[in-house]
């Protein structure tokens, strides 16, 4: 008989946070929002660090060489998409290294002896399987080819997974960070297509606790990422409280004038393109269709437009004010403690109404 979970998949749109003491050195000038990117031993730091949370996703309309090393800049690191030749990808990646920038590279479960290579001799700092769907025999031989040609010098992360044993199967077979969300991207259909997926607050908060209890077992630290479904700056704020090391975005950095995608005018307002990996327009099988070399019978993803955001370092700057300010209120000077103290509500349709402007015609803000 199937097995029934009957707890409703929760989004992190549906949590708040509830504020600490703030005590008198809690300033936002005091904040940090430095992050583990890679796997470490209890004791140790882990041998990449980040200085800003933010991984842009692996995604032909995000990921290029503008984006990496505008985000690389402030403190965050693009993830090359692995949707085009491995000439191009790994000469995407050396123009990157060249302006003095850290970048990461998404690579598939196909081609992956070859891609990892020509990335490697690119200078990559950071690799990570680009799949719908982790828990699956072939991420493990990825990691596997890293080990035996590598060892631990280079870096690769693993997902998407979201609950525990996913988690467990990626610990054991080796992945540096893993990746947390099925179906929550905002280009993303594959809930809708193949009934598969779960809410990313409930996904998150199960792997979080397989992660805490995988290092008080082992003492080995697995960074997370929160994949997918980042709307506003509080669902980063979320997210962090939850216990994800760090979020990979796609649309929040697809709209600014650094994205790989094209900016187009719409009856005089101005947008970026935005189109899925799972899209007719991507074409990336590899990362969809497992197992077969046949093409995409069927699409995950949608091709759309996002209104234009302007410059990253402009948008970023008022995301990470209103992420340092939350933690004051919660009486964090930095991202471990932040989750460690962090107390989160479930909020009801009506008190989440109650959070807007309401019972009144707004004229500014
Ligand atoms: P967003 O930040 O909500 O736009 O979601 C971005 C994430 O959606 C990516 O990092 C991928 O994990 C996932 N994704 C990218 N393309 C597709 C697609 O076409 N279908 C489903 N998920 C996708």
């Amino acid at each position: 008989m199937a097995k029934y979970n009957f707890e409703p998949s929760r989004t992190l749109g549906e949590f708040l946070l509830m504020p600490n003491l703030t005590r008198r050195d809690c300033m936002p000038q005091n904040v940090s929002l430095s992050t583990p990117l890679v796997k470490f031993r209890r004791g140790e730091k882990a041998a990449i660090e980040i200085g800003l949370p933010f991984v842009s996703a692996m995604m032909q309309s995000v990921s290029g060489e503008k984006m990496a090393v505008a985000l690389s800049d402030l403190g965050g690191v693009s993830f090359i998409y692995c949707s085009q030749t491995i000439e191009d990808q790994a000469k995407m990646v050396a123009s990157i290294k060249k302006q003095g920038a850290i970048v990461g590279a998404g690579v598939n479960t196909r081609d992956y002896e070859q891609r990892i290579w020509a990335l490697v001799n690119a200078g990559v700092d950071v690799l990570c399987i680009d799949s719908s769907d982790g828990f699956s025999e072939w991420q493990s031989d990825v990691i596997a080819f890293v080990r035996k040609n590598f060892g631990d010098k280079v870096k690769i992360g693993a997902g998407n997974v979201v609950e525990a044993e996913g988690f467990r199967y990626l610990a054991d077979a080796g992945a540096d960070f893993v990746k947390v969300g099925i179906g929550g991207g905002s280009i993303c259909i594959t809930r809708e297509q193949k009934g598969i997926g779960r809410g990313q607050a409930s996904a998150l908060i199960e792997v979080v606790a397989a992660r805490d209890e995988y290092f008080a077992k082992t003492g080995v630290y697995i960074p997370l990422c929160s994949d997918g479904g980042i709307v506003t700056a509080k669902d980063i704020i979320i997210a962090l409280a939850m216990g994800a090391d760090f979020v990979m975005l796609g649309r929040y950095l697809a709209r600014y004038e650094e994205s790989a995608s094209e900016k187009v005018v719409v009856d005089g307002k101005e947008f970026k393109e935005y189109w899925g990996e799972g899209s007719a327009r991507a074409q990336n099988w590899q990362r969809y269709d497992s197992g077969g070399t046949s093409g995409m019978k069927f699409v995950e993803g949608v091709d759309s437009y996002i209104p234009y955001g302007g410059k990253i370092a402009d948008g970023l700057g008022v995301t990470v004010a209103k992420i340092k300010s939350t933690m004051c209120n919660c009486g964090s000077l930095d991202l471990p403690s932040f989750t460690r103290d962090a107390r989160l509500v479930v909020v009801s349709d009506a008190s989440l109404k109650e959070g807007g402007a309401h019972n009144l015609i707004e004229r500014a803000r």
